[in-house]
């Protein structure tokens, strides 16, 4: 099935249903509007010239115009590239390039200096032409510039209002043909990853793989037409756009934004106004929620299900969850971009020790191994993740050494995730490869440390990493940032560690930190801090 016929099936099951709540924009729409407004944008994009397979960019946080871009490219048959709010205009430039955009969406008055960084490169461009006909010289492929928002935009470029003004008869005949021409397996997203350990990758997804992940990440949490979920997360990423937007189509759930970027006090009275029974984040965004000092104020008992996922879930953080924020249901999600996202997910019913410790068992017509130097390793021992199946993108984008590096010759994608699966065929997993510390010829995992040291009552997040270290090769460094208000020094965490956890395993170093550096979708840049913690520590 391709996404256009999911939404019409949407619409035929529960079209006078809530389909999508933005917030901050007082946007209330059931899924017969959306749908409509959908094909109004579908055909509009395709009167601009643009043809199917043409590559449309979206630049901009959260908001209504990016769930129309997201249906309207699936409708029409066109590839949504989906940009990180965070790149600035040199990452836009490359990205665009990259894959070759033709028509760019982008927010106004968002991060105002690119706006207008990126206005003053199309600007002599823009000022002779009309829409459609661009020729701006550092982006040779782009003939469209759409902008959201206010104030109306420079001459030359369209606003995306424009774009929901109904279509005449002739337009609306392209766009029928465009869509019955589209086939499940055609790509429909390019995402780029996260840029956790480095330069972000363009995953190019397929129908196929995007939607069938968001009605399965759906089905193991019991999404039904009574479900809203409440979705914090960027659409930028899998993350929203997968596991939020197709999770909740599929199902007849209701999208709820709460907020452009994230921001904990919106989720929160997000929840208890829209009476959202689900709610998804990594765990910054579940801890900053938690931590916040009007918490206790929000009724969210509405809840019931969501998901923890994006990078290691605490222990502790998913009780809390649990318990506090009247989430019995929840899931913790293991995936990445290149596998739509999602592999392994918790069921609701799993009981809770497993629940909270593991990501849950492989997802229905996916399979995995765990492998090292080549081989598989038995249930119980340690080794990378492979994942096949499919969820597994059609490659990297114009970019096939780095493909064949990520997926071998029998289709197994290598995660460069260090992974144990048990008996009962749940998943740990234990770090990434990137991340191991090797110490006196020790492999040590940080995360087992960093969920030792999240017990310590001053700690608010902590993250271990590797330092260099003439005697050992590599020695430990914990870098923490405290709760408000809470005082704790360097001696204190390792009297705190000793004789609880292995001597080798006591961070020798430990820094203190007000933020970490992070990613958009929330995500700490590991080798941003251990570039960090090696400079302070000359
Ligand atoms: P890049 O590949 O650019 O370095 P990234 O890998 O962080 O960035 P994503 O595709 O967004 O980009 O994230 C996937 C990664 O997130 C996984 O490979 C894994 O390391 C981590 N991850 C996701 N879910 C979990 C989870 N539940 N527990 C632990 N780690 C997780
Ligand atoms: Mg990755």
């Amino acid at each position: 099935m391709t996404i256009g016929a999911a939404l019409d099936a949407a619409v035929a099951r529960h079209g006078s249903r809530d389909a999508l709540i933005v917030r901050h924009q007082q946007i209330r729409w059931s899924w017969t509007e959306l749908r409509e407004q959908v094909d109004r944008v579908a055909a509009q994009l395709l009167a601009l010239g643009l043809t199917p397979g043409d590559r449309v960019g979206i630049w901009s946080p959260n908001s209504v115009e990016w769930v129309l871009a997201q249906f309207a490219t699936a409708r029409a048959g066109l590839i949504l590239v989906s940009l990180n709010p965070a790149y600035r205009l040199h990452e836009i430039e490359y990205a665009l390039n990259k894959v070759g955009c033709r028509a760019l969406i982008l927010a106004h008055a968002f991060k105002s200096s690119d706006y207008t960084g990126m206005m003053a490169t199309l600007a002599p461009e823009l000022k002779r032409c009309a829409p459609g006909a661009l020729q701006a010289a550092r982006l040779p492929a782009l003939r469209a510039v759409i902008c959201t928002g206010q104030p109306p935009p420079p001459p030359g470029v369209i606003a995306f209002h424009e774009l929901q003004l109904a279509p005449d008869d002739a337009a609306r005949r392209r766009l029928a043909e465009a869509s019955a021409a589209v086939e499940p397996r055609d790509a429909i997203n390019i995402q780029f990853t996260s840029g956790t350990t480095g330069s972000p990758k363009g995953a190019t997804l397929s129908h196929r793989n995007i939607l069938n992940n968001g009605y399965f990440v759906a089905r193991a949490m019991r999404f039904s037409e009574r479900d809203r979920l409440c979705i914090p997360v960027p659409l930028y990423h899998c993350f929203g756009m997968v596991m939020g937007n197709l999770a909740c189509m599929t199902h007849g759930a209701c999208m709820v934004f709460p907020s452009e970027g994230f921001d904990p006090l919106a989720t929160l009275q997000t929840v208890q106004d829209e009476r959202c029974t689900a709610l998804h984040g990594v765990p910054t965004m579940f801890i900053a929620e938690l931590d916040h000092p009007r918490f206790a104020e929000f009724d969210l008992s509405s809840l019931r299900t969501g998901i923890m996922a994006g990078a290691p879930c605490p222990i502790e953080v998913m009780s809390k969850v649990i318990e506090q924020m009247h989430l019995p249901e929840i899931t913790i999600a293991y995936g990445m971009t290149e596998t739509s996202p999602v592999s392994f997910q918790g069921a609701v019913d799993d009981p809770i020790e497993r629940r909270v410790s593991t990501v849950g068992r492989i997802q229905p017509h996916l399979e995995a191994k765990v492998v090292d130097s080549g081989a598989t390793v038995p249930r119980g021992k340690k080794g990378e993740l492979l994942v096949r199946g499919y969820s597994v993108m059609r490659g990297y984008w114009d970019d096939e050494a780095r493909t064949h590096e990520a997926i071998d010759d029998d289709g197994w994608m290598h995660t460069g995730d260090l992974a144990v699966i048990d008996d009962d065929g749940y998943c740990s997993i234990v770090g990434r490869a990137k991340d191991m510390v090797i110490r006196g010829g020790e492999n040590i995992y940080p995360r087992e440390i960093e969920e030792f040291l999240y017990g310590h009552p001053a700690i608010r997040d902590v993250q271990v990493v590797g330092v260099p270290d003439a005697r050992f090769g590599e020695e430990l460094c914990a870098c923490i940032t405290l709760r408000a208000d809470a005082r704790l020094d360097a001696e204190a965490v390792r009297a705190f560690c000793r004789d609880q956890i292995a001597q080798y395993k006591i961070p020798r170093h430990v820094i203190f930190l007000e933020v970490f550096p992070m990613t958009v979708t929330g995500k700490i840049q590991k080798f941003l801090l251990r570039q960090a913690a090696r400079e302070q520590l000359g």
